[in-house]
């Protein structure tokens, strides 16, 4: 790549970036404003290579989403439905317990459970059902409840937001899945989702789990009425927390669908877009192990090519994903194993199957249950 012809302010940048040195805000909404997208890759790519090598990380993940009835009803969400809408649901903890039982069979690692923030359920239900599950299945790792359903089952418990950890955790509970972080901008929340917990709340949830020793991601909404500089101000306000506290393993954007939600006159986001906000990301997050390309959100064709722009996880198989889809992604449901090491493979990385908190499955454990697979 040739950076002599590029305007000054790049050779700023590139000579940060070599030196390990922390980009400025003023650095990522230059980032942002450039269309030099293979340049912004080729940087992301660096970071990318210098902190995970050419590895590329999956997981055998089964994802659950327990009810869709939500009193926030944010402007961007086709999932969340009022209680009465015929489109709402719930689910018994029989019913999700069943759920994760049909699939005994498979080396699932991780169960993702996420819903919206229900009117009543009561606590009882939430700390049942992850105990249910680890009942179930005591080997697989429960990542669940965004920073917003934690702070409202404390609300619900009348605990604090650390002793709900402390429950939780007792129950089985492993981590936090990132969701529910939006864009952390005040007129963001204002005009799309005011009864939202508040950038300050997800934030002090991150931070008190992060305390207790649970792990969790964050995530950051974009493609809809977000400026760059509310992008650049959410991921150095993650950036922080994370010298803070240190607990956050993964950095996933998530790229707004607009079909079904109140904002649906608003475009798809474009592979451009998707592919800068990942460099970005690697670029500023630079306390950040992991970097993911959301495939069920970009498609699995673009979250390979991200594997060159920063990212270095693409998830995992899923296997049934609600969220998106009712707004409107037309990705599959899940992946097979097979066909996301063929993504990594031939974008020139190589697979590595990891569980929730990022230690590798064994090649051999993987290799052995192919073979038991193809022979059952
Ligand atoms: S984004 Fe979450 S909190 Fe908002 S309406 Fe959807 S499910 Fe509810």
């Amino acid at each position: 790549m040739d950076w002599s012809k590029r305007e000054p302010w790049w050779q700023e940048i590139r000579g940060k970036v070599e030196a390990g040195e922390r980009l400025s805000f003023e650095d990522g909404l230059r980032l942002y404003q450039s269309n030099d997208i293979l340049a912004i890759g080729a940087l992301a790519n660096a970071v990318r290579r210098r902190m995970n090598g050419d590895k590329a990380f999956y997981i055998y993940n089964q994802h659950i989403n327990y009810s869709n009835i939500c009193v926030n009803l944010c402007r961007f969400c086709a999932f969340g439905k009022d209680k009465g809408d015929s489109a709402a649901y719930e689910m018994s903890v029989e019913e999700i317990v069943g759920k994760i039982q049909s699939r005994r069979h498979e080396p699932i690692t991780e169960v993702h459970i996420v819903g919206g923030i229900h009117p009543d359920l009561p606590y009882r239900y939430y700390v049942e059902m992850i105990r249910e599950i680890k009942k179930a299945r005591p080997e697989i790792h429960i990542h669940a409840f965004t920073a917003v359903e934690i702070a409202h089952l404390a609300n619900i418990s009348g605990q604090s937001i650390s002793d709900t950890l402390r429950d939780l955790r007792e129950a089985g509970l492993g981590s936090l899945p990132g969701g529910g972080a939006e864009v952390f901008s005040p007129r963001i929340r204002e005009r799309l989702c005011p009864k939202k917990l508040s950038p300050e709340g997800w934030l002090e949830v991150a931070g008190a789990a992060h305390r207790l020793g649970i792990k969790s991601n964050a995530t950051m909404l974009y493609g809809h009425i977000e400026s760059a500089e509310e992008r650049v101000s959410h991921l150095l306000a993650l950036r922080q927390t994370q010298d803070e506290t240190g607990g956050f393993m993964a950095f996933i954007p998530l790229a707004f669908h607009p079909r079904n939600t109140e904002l649906s006159e608003l475009s798809n986001t474009t592979g451009f877009n998707d592919l800068k906000n990942i460099a970005v990301a690697r670029l500023l997050l630079d306390n950040f192990p992991h970097i993911k390309a959301y495939w069920v959100m970009i498609g699995p064709k673009l979250a390979q090519i991200a594997l060159n722009f920063g990212a270095d996880d693409l998830d995992g198989t899923i296997i049934e994903e609600k969220i998106t889809h009712m707004a409107g992604a037309e990705t599959a449901q899940g992946m097979t194993r097979a066909e996301l090491r063929r993504l990594i493979h031939e974008a020139g990385c190589t697979p590595v199957e990891r569980d929730t908190l990022y230690n590798i499955i064994k090649p051999s454990a993987i290799n052995a249950q192919q073979s038991a697979e193809k022979g059952s």
